[in-house]
């Protein structure tokens, strides 16, 4: 079964990802490479999610940094760093864990970086320490003689290989059987396609391609309105969360966005529920942001009354709505930088960016809302080694590991992130 079959089969069976202590694990943390031709994504909160046969593998990593010591690679990597200056530029998801982002010219989130490579124009090589699309939208956003690398080929997002380009096409087929492609009087097409940025190039381009646009977690209101502003509704896609909060939050109500299950006929759906509808939800989630529950905001609030429980929209809607407030991790952060010393945070989001931001900032009590310590394990798989690896590689003139999306997708995919650049700049990604 694809992995779309089976995170929605555990699902609709009840047996959902639950923040059971045996899936979390630190395997990945010591021996990354022993996972990469394993079906699951790793240990962690994805593991029981298999990875699609199209995604990039990951080959074997020479021994010589398998093997090699924290203290060694350290070594090496700044070694590496230092001998090629500005023509590598090396960019950290929040999500790292700091053995890698330590070596990070750049920190952010997955939009934050790809702009952030822009303002370094002599650099030949983005080492994007990040997973899959967040590599891509570099590439597209990037010089074409810039080459963008992502050290180890294995980092997918569970969240983003929950939709892909057959199966959204094939919905949308079914979308213009109901609707037709006609637009209203007024100029209303029957549905605008929306991504969230936590997707495949192929898919921002079938926004492209379809009067469609990309959102991130911090513009997702004003994209989702300007959608509407010219649909009838919106088929949002992969994160369900992200799309149920965001419209929640807009006044739409939950009848009105109904799951779309790429399993079932018309996404398990009654024509007249397609009809009536504002959004269409796709049936993904993030594997992390899954894991929080009432039942920990519950237990920080009896623990700390003062507390102020901040977590991720990629979290469930009874989380957000039982949260004092949810947004991107460009919003965490900003939360926390402006909070009164001794403020006291439980933030619902990645483990390894909460871990920092008690560590950066030590007049507050910040603390993960969940209580097992279980990091992105796709975000795992940039271990310091494969960092190494790439470094010493393009001294010795090889672009190892290199994400190139192909101008056919690429072309397309601009014209959804442009239309989303265009927006007011209160739209706009923080950068
Ligand atoms: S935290 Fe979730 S959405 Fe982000 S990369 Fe990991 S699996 Fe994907």
């Amino acid at each position: 079964m694809s992995s779309v079959d089976v995170t929605i089969h555990e699902i609709l069976s009840g047996e959902s990802h639950s923040p059971a202590r045996s899936t979390c694990n630190s395997r990945l943390a010591d021996a990354p490479w022993l996972f990469d031709a394993q079906p699951g994504y790793g240990p962690g909160s994805s593991e029981r999610d298999v990875i699609p046969a199209i995604t990039p593998r990951q080959g074997v990593l020479p021994e010589e940094y398998r093997t090699a010591s924290a203290a060694e690679l350290d070594l090496r990597i700044r070694a590496a760093k230092h001998t090629l200056g500005d023509r590598a530029v090396v960019l950290g998801h929040f999500y790292q864990r700091d053995e890698v982002i330590q070596y990070a010219d750049f920190v952010g989130d997955s939009f934050q970086l790809a702009q952030a490579a822009r303002t370094r124009p002599n650099a030949e090589a983005l080492i994007f320490c990040g997973v899959h699309f967040m590599a891509e939208t570099a590439d597209m956003l990037s010089r074409p003689d810039q080459s963008v690398i992502l050290p180890n080929l294995a980092a997918g997002c569970s969240m983003a290989d929950m939709a892909d380009l057959e199966s959204v096409t094939d919905c949308w087929e079914e979308l213009e059987e109901v609707f037709g492609t006609d637009p209203t009087a007024d100029g209303l097409q029957p549905v605008i396609p929306v991504t969230y940025m936590n997707s495949s190039a192929a898919l921002k381009g079938f926004c492209g391609e379809h009067g469609g646009v990309v959102c991130t977690s911090s513009n997702a209101a004003q994209v989702l309105k300007w959608a509407l502003e010219r649909g009838q509704r919106v088929l949002f896609f992969p994160d369900q969360h992200l799309g149920r909060n965001t419209a929640k939050k807009m006044g739409i109500p939950l009848d009105q966005m109904p799951t779309w299950n790429p399993n079932k006929p018309l996404g398990g759906n009654t024509e007249q529920q397609i009809r009536d509808a504002k959004v269409l939800l796709w049936h993904g989630f993030c594997s992390v942001h899954k894991r929080f529950t009432t039942g920990q905001i519950a237990a920080a609030r009896a623990q700390y009354p003062s507390v102020r429980v901040i977590v991720h929209p990629e979290c469930p809607m009874d989380v957000v709505d039982a949260a004092d407030s949810s947004g991107s991790t460009d919003f965490i952060v900003k939360a926390i930088a402006a909070a009164p010393s001794g403020s006291v945070f439980a933030i619902g989001t990645e483990i390894n960016l909460v871990q920092r931001l008690a560590n950066q900032n030590p007049q507050h009590t910040i603390f993960c809302l969940d209580p097992v310590v279980c990091p992105c394990s796709t975000m795992y798989r940039i271990h310091p080694g494969y960092l190494a690896w790439v470094l010493e590689g393009f001294e010795r003139g090889e672009v190892l590991n290199q994400i190139r999306v192909p101008e056919s997708v690429a072309v397309p995919a601009r014209v959804a992130l442009e239309r989303m650049l265009a927006l007011a700049p209160a739209a706009r990604p923080a950068l």
